[in-house]
């Protein structure tokens, strides 16, 4: 079968959790700094390392089957790409923002005002659809200075927690687009079984960090009640301890809701309670 080929981030926000993530699927490759390209060992597959703005174009045009690289910049290249897994990584935020003593107070205020940024495409489609005529200045980094420097009236960029923005005197004043890192692969090639694998392991370590094994002790005249605090993949495992009338019970717990439940667990009877985390999921 012919080997297939996926494209992430060389270096910057998506590079480690990209590897972390192809690695938690068992695959084995070397990620020296100075390759362009690795061969895994264990499965027909070759990475290859390139800036994240070149990865949407290299998978639509079959220079790679599948991508790893934010939505964001996939909506900014408009290609034509299928979605195949949503990540849970690189999570951020596009907004725009204003100065703090900006008589802009309203989307419609932004009438005829020039707005910096380095993704255009995106900015334009929000315009368009909210009927505001404004300039766009595309430049390519340091957005948040061009306030300042009395370039734009207004900023339209990414933002995770807010503290540049603030260093620049400027605030946020409307989140256009959320995003997050996402596989993708060329268009067609979806059945591909190699690519179904895949995605099965990356769903398997997804799944299964998003919960907890938990053992814990209890009495036998307890076990009933904190089997109904337990959602387990199935039921949980129920093991007799040494000493008489004693059990082991083993279970997974979502990690939204942990330590909620540990608490009623305890108030159930549950001791001894021991958490650790799960490597993969197969259902
Ligand atoms: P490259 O050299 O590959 O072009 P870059 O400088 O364009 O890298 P990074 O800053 O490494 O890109 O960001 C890569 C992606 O990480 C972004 O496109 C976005 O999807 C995501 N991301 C998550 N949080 C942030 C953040 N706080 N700032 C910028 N990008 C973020
Ligand atoms: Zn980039």
């Amino acid at each position: 079968m012919k080997t297939l080929k996926i494209a992430i981030q060389k270096s910057g926000r998506l590079n480690e959790k990209s590897v972390e993530l192809l690695k938690n699927c068992g695959l084995s490759f070397e990620n020296y700094k100075s390759s362009l390209i690795s061969t895994v060992s264990n499965f027909p597959l070759e990475i290859l390392f390139l800036r994240d703005d070149d990865i949407p174009e290299y998978v639509q045009d079959g220079i790679a089957d599948l991508g790893i690289v934010g939505e964001n910049v996939i909506s900014e290249t408009e290609v034509e790409v299928s979605f195949l897994q949503l990540l849970g990584f690189g999570k951020c935020t596009l907004k725009l923002a204003v100065q703090n003593n900006t008589e802009i107070e309203t989307l419609q205020d932004l009438e005829g005002k020039a707005i910096a940024t380095s993704y255009p495409v995106i900015l334009k489609k929000f315009l368009d659809k909210n009927q505001i005529d404004a300039e766009i200045r595309t430049i390519s980094g340091s957005v948040e200075i061009s306030p300042g420097l009395g370039l734009s009236d207004a900023i339209f960029d990414i933002v995770s927690t807010g503290g540049t923005l603030k260093s620049n005197g400027l605030k946020p004043f409307a989140d256009v687009m959320s995003s997050q890192a996402i596989l993708i692969g060329r268009k067609g090639e979806e059945d591909n079984p190699l690519i179904q694998e895949l995605i099965q392991r990356i769903q398997s370590v997804l799944r299964a960090k998003e919960t907890k094994y938990v053992v814990l002790n209890a009495a036998a005249e307890n076990v009933e009640q904190i089997i109904k605090l337990l959602p387990g993949v199935k039921s949980p495992t129920i093991v007799p301890l040494a000493e008489e009338g004693w059990v082991a019970i083993h279970t997974v717990i979502p990690e939204r809701d942990f330590w909620e439940k540990i608490t009623l667990l305890k108030a159930a009877g549950a001791q001894g309670i021991v958490v650790m985390p799960i490597e993969k999921i197969i259902l």
